[in-house]
């Protein structure tokens, strides 16, 4: 198994985990780009947002529902976040296990703006 994400997913690999549950991983990113920066996973292998197959649609929301409480553990829930994706090569993705991007923690707004985030 050469994914990092699945590694981290099966505890073969280290990270700070914010949230878990039987299905999806909420940790945090080791290249920070905001003072908050989580990684949001299905520990299920699916490469991209864009092979998400019909039948993972329910892991998908899965996903979300961790993003949702990661963001309460960290204290995000009031302020608001960023939840990007980046989707293949072009859209900036680099490790190709599907992740959410949950990004927040700025003092001055105008930091929102974080290169190759939308
Ligand atoms: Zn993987």
């Amino acid at each position: 198994m050469d994914c990092l994400f699945c590694q981290i997913a099966a505890k073969e690999a280290k990270a700070k985990i914010i949230y878990e549950d039987a299905e999806t991983m909420a940790f945090q990113n080791i290249r920070p780009l905001a003072p908050i920066h989580l990684l949001i996973i299905p520990k299920k292998h699916i490469s991209s947002i864009s092979q998400v197959l019909p039948e993972e649609r329910d892991l998908i929301g899965q996903v979300i529902l961790t993003a949702q409480k990661a963001a309460q553990l960290v204290g995000l829930e009031e302020r608001g976040y960023k939840l990007a994706v980046n989707v293949g090569r072009g859209g900036g993705q680099e490790i190709f296990h599907l992740h959410f991007h949950l990004l927040g923690g700025w003092s001055n707004l105008k930091e929102r703006d974080v290169p190759g985030m939308p």
